[in-house]
């Protein structure tokens, strides 16, 4: 249960280390890239309207020179620029609306004269105030200001006013020109959302890519595991995957170590350390296979001639040589044919798959040659050893009794002479 945990905490960690941080990367670009982008349009629009301001005064006065002048009579304003009645000529502001976009509005003080704007009847909205914010700083301090969004009438504006003054200095009113803030923002949407969309386009792909990585690592990395877990309980002749062995990184370094060690365990569990033959243990474990399979076999039990004179004499680090050359012999000889076995001291085990008995008999003729003809050089000496052999042949006989009757044949041959094979 524990173990299960741990599995999926490393992939989801993995996911975290990767995807976490590019999300927030993602964030902090778009959310910074947004505000940039609204300073600079802010900007923008600020700069526009400021022109469209300038231009529509300059117009004024070189259409209709001379000062601005206001009237009352009967309660009503009434605006002169010039000898140019204001009041009721829209044609200016219309015209300058058709064009560019923006709405126009002329104030005396903080009253509107003439203006583009209207009302949801359609009707222009001459005669109303402008806002207490707008009158604070523009009439009352006479100061040009932007602001990015103004209510006039329920729609938010973008809006820009010029305090209108005389020559003398006098304050007469202001000049409005703004752009509905939905205008605006249509047009900015337009131009923003394909870089929003390729942006989470390449969010999405970096992501998928980590995703796919990720889980391969995973995949990698749970198939060690798998491998070692099997190789732990027993099955020594588990394949590690060969996609996690051809990767060429750490995870395809720790497969490779993981079958190095798995042949490492092999060689402890299953072979003879002096002589690299199977041991005891494990040829009594092949044989019962070959026996469970049920075909012929022949069994042969083997054992070096005066092998203790050899120890005596030339010593035991002498006596080792001789057991490996024997072995090799064995080894070799046996390869394709079945398998030896180091059995005890110098005693060995051949097991002949699917062999007769005559068949394994030129075979040992062979091998009984071969260790006759060994020259071992020992300290300016010449070692030569000879062997028996006991050889039986079985299908699906008890294996003991196979055994014995192989090592009987095995001592008769030492009783008689030595040096033979004892069929
Ligand atoms: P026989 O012809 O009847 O088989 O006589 P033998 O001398 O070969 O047999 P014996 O059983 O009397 O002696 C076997 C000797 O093998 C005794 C033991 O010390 C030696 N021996 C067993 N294992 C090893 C080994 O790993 N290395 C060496 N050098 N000697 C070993
Ligand atoms: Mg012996
Ligand atoms: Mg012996």
């Amino acid at each position: 249960m524990n173990k299960k945990q741990g599995k999926a905490s490393l992939y989801s960690k993995l996911l975290i280390m990767t995807l976490v941080p590019l999300f927030l990367l993602a964030v902090v670009i778009m959310s910074f890239s947004a505000h940039r982008f609204a300073e600079a349009l802010h900007e923008e629009v600020k700069k526009g309207l400021q022109d469209l301001n300038a231009t529509f005064l300059t117009m004024y006065d070189y259409l209709y020179p001379g000062e601005y002048t206001a009237v009352e009579m009967e309660n009503e304003i009434y605006m002169l620029k010039g000898e140019h009645q204001i009041n009721g000529d829209f044609s200016l502001i219309d015209r300058m609306k058709e064009s560019t976009g923006v709405d126009i509005t002329l104030f005396y003080q903080d009253a509107r004269v003439i203006t583009t704007l209207r009302d949801q009847s359609g009707n222009r909205i001459i005669g109303t105030m402008v806002n207490s914010v707008v009158k604070r700083d523009v009439i009352e301090k006479e100061i040009a200001t932007f602001y990015p969004s103004v209510n006039i009438n329920g729609t938010e504006y973008f809006a820009y006013y010029e305090p209108i003054k005389n020559s003398d200095g006098s304050m007469i009113g202001m000049l409005f020109v703004g752009k509905p803030a939905k205008e605006v923002y249509q047009s900015v949407r337009s131009s923003v959302m394909p870089i929003i969309v390729i942006g989470l386009i390449a969010m999405m792909l970096a992501g998928f890519v980590t995703l796919r990585f990720t889980k391969e690592l995973i995949s990698g990395i749970k198939k060690i595991e798998l491998f070692l877990k099997k190789v732990a309980k027993g099955n020594l002749r588990d394949e590690l995957d060969y996609e996690v062995l051809k990767r060429d990184d750490e995870l395809g370094e720790m497969g490779k170590n993981a079958v190095h060690m798995q042949k490492a365990l092999i060689e402890q569990v299953e072979k003879d350390a002096l002589t690299g033959l199977y041991n005891r243990r494990y040829s009594e474990k092949k044989m019962e296979e070959i026996y469970k399979k049920g075909i012929p076999f022949s069994l042969v039990l083997c054992d070096i001639d005066f092998f203790k004179k050899v120890n005596d004499t030339y010593g035991h680090e002498c006596g080792d040589l001789v057991l490996q050359e024997v072995s090799a012999i064995l080894k070799r000889t046996m390869r394709g044919k079945g398998y030896a076995a180091r059995w005890g001291g110098e005693e060995f085990l051949l097991v002949f798959e699917d062999y007769k008995k005559e068949q394994a008999i030129m075979v040992l003729q062979g091998i009984m040659e071969d260790v006759r003809n060994i020259r071992i050089e020992y300290k300016e000496e010449i070692v030569t050893v000879t062997m028996t052999f006991g050889v039986c042949e079985g299908t699906s006989e008890d294996l003991d009794v196979l055994l014995k009757e192989a090592d009987d044949k095995l001592y008769y041959g030492k009783e008689n002479g030595r040096n033979q094979i004892v069929e």
